[in-house]
């Protein structure tokens, strides 16, 4: 059985004068699902959550969460979204707990309840200690998670992050790793836009790659690596590297002290392979092989609409 969808892209264009920074993007986000957008600067990512939350007005199309629409049904939109932005924008004087305040204010919701809620939002993101300090003079790191604590005060069905793990240090990356995990396994919706490959890997079921306003690949995480055409070899060698002849040139990806590492089709033949060695008399002392990581699927996936642009 198919699951709902939470967010429906409907052939969504944004144009900026002469430029197209979304050209006709159509897909869904099923209910539930840990979504990876990806790109690179300029493929439309911004523009595209943006436009999710009513910030861009698309120049034609439509997008629904839950059924309903953007544009037209916007308080039911705005209650069922939570967007985490990159940059804190707030009056330094305010401190912690009175913009949650501010916040779940907006959204109409006061009482006991939501006291309750908010203070269990400070817990959780180990705020609780600065809750009444004001935003001015909070860290980085401390800004990153009041934002977070900020999309979830009237607890949306969709969570989107932009970019929640730029500039942050191993150990907050960690914990928002650990935090987004546990709101998805709650049940929330949640579309992550990054820049690390990894991460996407790590946390997300499906990714959409997109590259100048359009959507290159969409896929679960682990199709796009099975259906990826090139695995890796690592070569590890007992001599020095005098020669390699052109098939093995050409399919050379790195060097190092211990060896070579080759992008290999994955239909083309491991014999093959220990011949055109052999040919350039390597003497080999072991051969690995892995799938490519989403990073290099991406990179490949880039690389070649680029060329398509050119
Ligand atoms: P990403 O988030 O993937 O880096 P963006 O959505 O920010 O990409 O940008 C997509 C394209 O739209 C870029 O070429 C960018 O320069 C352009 N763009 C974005 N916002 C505006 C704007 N407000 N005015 C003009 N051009 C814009």
């Amino acid at each position: 059985m198919s699951r709902s969808a939470a967010v429906c892209f409907h052939h969504v264009i944004k144009k900026y004068g002469d430029l197209s920074a979304l050209k006709g993007i159509t897909f869904d986000v099923e209910e539930g699902a840990f979504f990876g957008l990806l790109g690179p600067n300029g493929a439309g990512k911004s523009t595209l959550i943006n436009a999710m939350s009513g910030l861009v007005i698309p120049t034609s199309g439509r997008i629904e969460i839950q059924g309903f629409d953007v544009q037209k049904d916007y308080r039911q939109t705005r209650r069922l979204l939570g967007l985490v932005p990159q940059e804190l924008i707030a009056d330094p004087f305010f401190s912690i707990r009175e913009l949650l305040d501010l916040q779940s204010g907006y959204f109409g919701l006061t009482g006991v309840k939501q006291k309750a809620w908010v203070g269990e939002l400070l817990e959780r993101l180990a705020l609780s200690d600065k809750s009444d300090a004001n935003t001015g003079q909070l860290s980085g790191g401390m800004k990153r998670r009041v934002l977070i604590a900020m999309a979830l005060v009237h607890r949306p069905k969709v969570l989107v992050l932009d970019e929640p793990t730029a500039g942050v240090d191993v150990d907050l990356r960690r914990t928002l790793w650990d935090f987004t995990k546990e709101l998805h396994q709650q049940g929330h919706t949640i579309i992550l836009t990054t820049h690390y490959l990894e991460e996407a890997e790590a946390l997300c079921d499906k990714v959409a790659i997109m590259q100048q306003g359009e959507v290159k690949a969409l896929d679960s995480t682990q199709a796009l690596l099975s259906k990826h055409l090139y695995r890796y070899l690592r070569v590890t060698l007992g001599g020095a590297v005098n020669h390699l002849i052109a098939p093995l040139q050409e399919r050379l990806v790195e060097k190092d002290l211990n060896g070579l590492v080759f992008k290999l089709e994955k239909t083309a033949s491991l014999t093959q392979l220990l011949a055109w060695l052999h040919e350039s008399q390597l003497e080999v002392v072991d051969v690995s092989s892995r799938d490519a990581s989403l990073e290099e699927v991406f990179l490949d996936l880039t690389a070649e609409g680029s060329a398509d642009a050119k």
